[in-house]
């Protein structure tokens, strides 16, 4: 393939290039921003799963400056599993962000300045399995989503990729409980071929009394957390209902036969047996009493050899 075929196949990634940004994604946040003005008022900005870079590119150009001193200066935080080149401006982590140990430093360097902007644009290594594709890009997403619960300003923004699976409704349900406007958008640069998408959710809003923690069971070693002692919205209490009469029969307890007077106990076999039980090979051996002789090739085998696929 010569090297300027996917410069005419893609205009976005010949784009890139000239423009200088570091991939083709670039393309995506800034049209994001051009529909729902991401970057008005935007401070102090995350991007989670940053690598090459070029939304962090995108987050310095727009929200100018670079770091510098003061309360009112620009901070950005980029986070990647992967290395990546420096950016003038932007501290980067590498990490992963489904580990605790990641959204422990991330959250260190907004304590007491909490972030106006959470991007993600995370994708796991595709397998090909749909499913299995879907469940970890969601996984990803509420990581992300349990990080900026623990950076984002009230009233802050959170854009993440997500992918429009058959699941997808779950997480919209999930990010609506954070933030009361949630929508789906798909730029113009995310190929149509693709189920890419992302969540564009503002005017962050937890419930009342929600306290940001580490008790996602998404996250890594969160072991150490006692669900039992979770408060408020944290804790999530499912009604517990007995069911039945009271004078049905207890089924720890043990009750005699009752049986008409000068009737003998007759059994009655189970409606439907096991078809091939576990205990279908001991059964045999003790009523051929071979239990006691020296293992060897299983008697049931001998009886009725495994069918051959030969
Ligand atoms: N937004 C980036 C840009 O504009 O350059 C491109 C991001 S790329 C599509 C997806 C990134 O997600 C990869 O760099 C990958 O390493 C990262 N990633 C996937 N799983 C991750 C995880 N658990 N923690 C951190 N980063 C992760």
């Amino acid at each position: 393939m010569g090297r300027s075929s996917k410069d005419k196949r893609d205009i976005y990634y010949r784009l890139a290039k000239e423009e200088g940004w570091r991939a083709r994604s670039a393309f995506k946040l800034l049209q994001l921003d051009e529909e729902f003005q991401l970057f008005e008022g935007v401070r102090r900005a995350v991007d989670l799963c940053a690598a090459p870079g070029s939304w962090s590119q995108v987050l310095s150009r727009k929200l100018k400056g670079g770091a510098g001193e003061g309360p009112d200066s620009v901070k950005i935080v980029a986070v990647d599993l992967q290395a990546m080149a420096p950016l003038p401006g932007v501290v980067q982590i590498q990490g992963d962000i489904t580990k605790v140990s990641t959204a422990q430093e991330i959250i260190q360097h907004f304590e007491g300045q909490p972030a106006d902007l959470v991007v993600c644009d995370g994708a796991p290594d595709v397998t090909g399995l749909h499913d299995i594709d879907e469940y970890i890009q969601a996984q990803l997403l509420l990581a992300a989503l349990n990080i900026t619960t623990h950076v984002l300003n009230k009233g802050g923004t959170f854009v993440a990729k997500i992918f429009r699976g058959k699941d997808v409704t779950l997480l919209y349900s999930q990010l609506r409980i954070f933030f009361p406007d949630v929508t789906c958008a798909k730029p113009r640069s995310s190929r149509n071929s693709s189920i890419e998408a992302f969540v564009v959710c503002r005017g962050y809003c937890p419930p009342e009394g929600y306290v940001p923690n580490m008790s996602n069971p998404l996250l890594d070693h969160c072991y150490d957390v006692d669900f039992n002692q979770l408060e408020g919205p944290n804790r999530v209490i499912v009604p517990f209902l007995a069911c039945g009469d009271l004078s049905a029969y207890d089924s720890d307890r043990t009750y005699p036969l009752q049986l008409a007077p000068g009737k003998e106990y007759s059994y009655v076999p189970p409606t439907q047996p096991p078809i091939r039980p576990p205990y279908q090979e001991a059964c045999f051996l003790k009523r051929n009493n071979l239990l006691a002789k020296e293992p060897g090739p299983s008697p049931l085998e001998e009886a009725s050899p495994a069918p051959s696929y030969g």
